[in-house]
């Protein structure tokens, strides 16, 4: 039995239509001593149930992982992670050397909301972005046992700074929770990458640019790229691998850029052809001389929250034109945004108004967003955080 928290009779209706967020401003009662994190089932005031969650004293109050009444936790998480395995299965993520690194669980998206679990060629590196899963890490990793069965050697909580940063709870350590890794090394489309999950960002890698890294590839046959925000050189070893006459990658840390330089070095690429840059890529730009063919500006989050939007949507213009100015006639700009709260038109609208500063003449070749292994709930569209264009700049 879990303690129970009950909504306003208007108050239903998103629950109703799988969103799977209560906001505070629903609740009308909630059981007396519940801690954040804590299960909850969520019932309407005429005694119907609605949902089960984790309960948060936020301005959510409820994060909802399931519309069917639970009996067995344990089991509902081996339910979950089976179909999101399945999911990865039916786009030919699962079982190909040639890729072998996915998010395996993407919160909402999969039904389990404040939790990530990303697959990294044997080890699973999970995230909790709330109390309430980071109270189930353990739990999690013996469900990972069950769905990978021998496939998994190792699972690693890498809940740190995601978890301090949601709820302010205190920095929790960085831990495996099973088993020793085989590798370290993974593939993407046949490309190699080391992966540092303990001392990296997030989970260790960007799988989110992976059909648009491949994009990218496309295009770089002979030419000069310069990718900027480069973290561990993804864009930079398609691009190399793909033909690239030239290659810069820029980056503010230097960690970051020696992850570059082993990435470039472990897909043997001609390091003649590669050269990085530990700088502020505003600067950078500034002063830079070189005519490039293709500019990738993959920028982190610049909102991380509704209240720092206006100042983000300033930044990507800055940051757009910044480089719009530098572009030869007749270049290509790979252009990003993974700040969840600027949506596809926002951003585009700042990249339009960095367009009509600078006076080119432009058009949108493609409108990106984020792979199949970052699903979005219908009915929870927010999830649908990365978005790109690639521009032709004349
Ligand atoms: N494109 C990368 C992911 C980028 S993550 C990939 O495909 O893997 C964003 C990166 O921007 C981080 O590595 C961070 O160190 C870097 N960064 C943040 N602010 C920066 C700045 N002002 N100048 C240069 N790099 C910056």
């Amino acid at each position: 039995m879990f303690p129970s928290v009950m909504l306003h009779r208007h108050k239903t209706e998103a629950i109703r239509r799988f969103h799977p967020w209560v906001f505070s401003g629903a609740v009308k009662r909630a059981d007396k001593g519940l801690q954040a994190g804590d299960v909850v089932e969520i019932f309407s005031d005429d005694g119907a149930y609605l949902g089960t969650g984790h309960y948060g004293t936020g301005s959510v109050a409820v994060r909802v992982f399931s519309f069917v009444r639970v009996n067995d936790l344990q089991q509902l998480w081996i339910d979950k992670l089976r179909s999101a395995y399945q999911l990865r299965k039916s786009v030919g993520l699962t079982d190909s050397a040639f890729t072998n690194t996915y998010r395996l669980v993407f919160g909402e998206g999969d039904g389990l909301p404040g939790m990530i679990i990303d697959w990294y060629n044997g080890t699973a590196v999970l995230q909790a972005h709330s109390v309430g899963m980071h109270r189930q890490a353990a739990a999690f990793a013996e469900a990972l046992k069950v769905v990978y069965g021998n496939q998994l050697k190792a699972v690693y909580d890498k809940s740190s700074d995601a978890l301090s940063k949601a709820e302010g709870t205190n920095a929790v350590a960085g831990e495996y929770l099973f088993g020793n890794p085989e590798t370290d090394v993974v593939n993407e489309n046949g490309h190699a990458f080391k992966i540092d999950w303990i001392g990296g960002q997030k989970t260790g890698f960007f799988i989110d640019q992976r059909d648009n890294r491949q994009l990218l590839s496309v295009y770089s046959k002979g030419k000069k790229v310069l990718n900027t925000f480069c973290y561990s050189g993804g864009f930079s070893v398609y691009a190399l691998k793909a033909g690239a006459e030239l290659v810069h990658s820029v980056d503010s840390s230097a960690k970051a850029i020696e992850l570059t330089n082993q990435n470039i070095a472990l897909n043997a690429l001609n390091e003649n052809k590669h050269q990085s840059f530990t700088a502020d890529v505003f600067d950078f730009l500034r002063d830079c001389t070189e005519g490039y063919d293709i500019v990738v500006l993959d920028p982190p989050a610049f909102a991380k929250h509704q209240s720092a939007r206006h100042t983000a949507i300033k930044a990507y213009k800055r940051l757009n034109l910044a480089a719009l100015n530098k572009m030869k006639a007749g270049s290509l700009l790979f252009t990003f945004s993974c700040s969840q709260v600027v949506n596809s038109e926002m951003f585009t609208g700042a990249v339009a108004s960095a367009a009509i500063e600078s006076g080119r003449k432009i058009s949108i070749l493609h409108q990106l967003s984020q792979p199949a292994d970052h699903p979005v709930s219908i009915y929870n569209r927010e999830a649908q955080y990365l978005k790109g264009l690639v521009l032709y700049v004349e």
